[in-house]
C-alpha cells in the first residue's frame, strides 16, 4: 500500500437507489493513521458509503479521491490503490483452514474478485510462501493465530469476525474499511477488537469504522461523521459530536 500521507477524500458524493437517494452529497475525509467513526441511524447511508468508497458503486454525483480520483469502476476492492475492506457477514470458506481463508486475501489484487482469488492458487511457491507468511502475521495481529489450522467451520462467530480483519491486513492495506466489526461481540470482544483497530491506526492505516456501536466509536475514534437521512449531519471530534445538539436528540437519545 501507499503510505504517502494523502487522505481518502469524498466531496459532494451522490448515489441514489432508484428514486431514492441513499446517500445525498456526503463530504468525508478519513486521514491517513487516523481512525474515522461513521454513525447514523439504519438506513442513514453508511454502509452505501462504504461501498463507494471501496468502488462496489460508482458515484452519481461528487468524486473519490486518494490523491488522484479512484477509478470509479465497480471493484469489489481496491487493494492496488492500497484500500481493503472487511463485510457485515464474514466471508468463511467452512471447509478450509482458518490460515487458508485468510491468505486468500493475499491473493486479491486489484483484478480479482473475492471467487477468482479462492479459484486461482499463488501462482509461484514463493508467492505462496510470502502470503503464508503475512497471513500468519496477520492472524497473530488479531490475536488467532494459534487457530491457523484449525477447519474454519470450528471457529465462533465472534472469532470469524477477526478473521475478516486479518484476511484484509495480509493486504497491508493504507486504509482499511470495516463495515459493523463489532456486531454479534460480547464487551470483552469488544474491547478486544478497539485495541485491535486502535493497533492499527498506530501502524499507519487509516480506518473507516461503521458501527452502531456508540461506545465503540466514541472511545476510539479521531474523527467522527454522523449520516441522517444520507446527509452529513455532523462532524468533527468525539467530544464535538457529544455536544452536538441534534446528534445528541436524534441519534443518542440525550
Ligand atoms: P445504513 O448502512 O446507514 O443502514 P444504507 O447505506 O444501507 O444505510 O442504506 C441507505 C438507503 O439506501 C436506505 O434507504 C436503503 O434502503 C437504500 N439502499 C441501500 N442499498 C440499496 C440497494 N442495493 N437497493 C435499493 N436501495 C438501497
Amino acid at each position: 500500500g501507499q503510505r504517502d500521507g494523502r487522505s481518502i477524500v469524498l466531496r459532494d458524493v451522490v448515489l441514489s437507489f432508484g428514486g431514492v437517494r441513499a446517500i445525498d452529497g456526503v463530504n468525508l475525509e478519513i486521514r491517513p493513521g487516523q481512525i474515522h467513526g461513521l454513525i447514523g441511524p439504519n438506513g442513514s447511508g453508511k454502509t452505501t458509503t462504504l461501498n463507494v468508497i471501496s468502488g462496489y458503486y460508482a458515484p452519481e454525483k461528487g468524486d473519490v479521491t486518494l490523491g488522484s480520483p479512484l477509478d470509479p469502476a465497480a471493484a469489489v476492492t481496491r487493494a492496488g490503490r492500497g484500500i481493503a475492506r472487511t463485510f457485515q457477514t464474514p466471508r468463511i470458506v467452512g471447509e478450509a483452514s482458518v490460515l487458508d481463508n485468510v491468505m486468500i486475501g493475499g491473493s486479491i489484487d486489484g483484478r480479482a474478485t473475492f471467487l477468482e482469488a479462492l479459484l486461482s492458487l499463488p501462482r509461484h511457491r514463493e508467492d505462496e510462501r510470502r502470503i503464508e507468511a503475512d497471513a500468519l502475521l496477520a492472524l497473530r495481529a488479531v490475536g488467532l493465530e494459534a487457530l491457523a489450522h484449525v477447519r474454519a467451520d470450528r471457529l465462533q462467530h465472534s472469532e470469524l469476525r477477526f478473521i475478516e480483519i486479518a484476511r484484509a491486513l495480509v493486504l497491508r492495506p493504507s486504509f482499511l474499511l470495516l463495515d459493523e466489526p463489532a456486531a454479534g461481540l460480547s464487551g470483552v470482544e469488544i474491547d478486544h477488537l478497539g485495541r485491535l483497530i486502535v493497533e492499527i491506526g498506530r501502524q499507519g492505516t487509516g480506518v473507516l469504522l461503521v458501527e452502531h456501536h456508540a461506545d465503540l466509536i466514541f472511545s476510539i475514534c479521531d474523527d467522527v461523521t454522523v449520516l441522517n437521512l444520507g446527509r452529513v449531519l455532523a462532524a468533527g471530534t468525539p467530544a464535538e459530536i457529544r455536544l452536538h445538539k441534534e446528534v445528541v436528540s436524534a441519534y443518542l437519545g440525550g
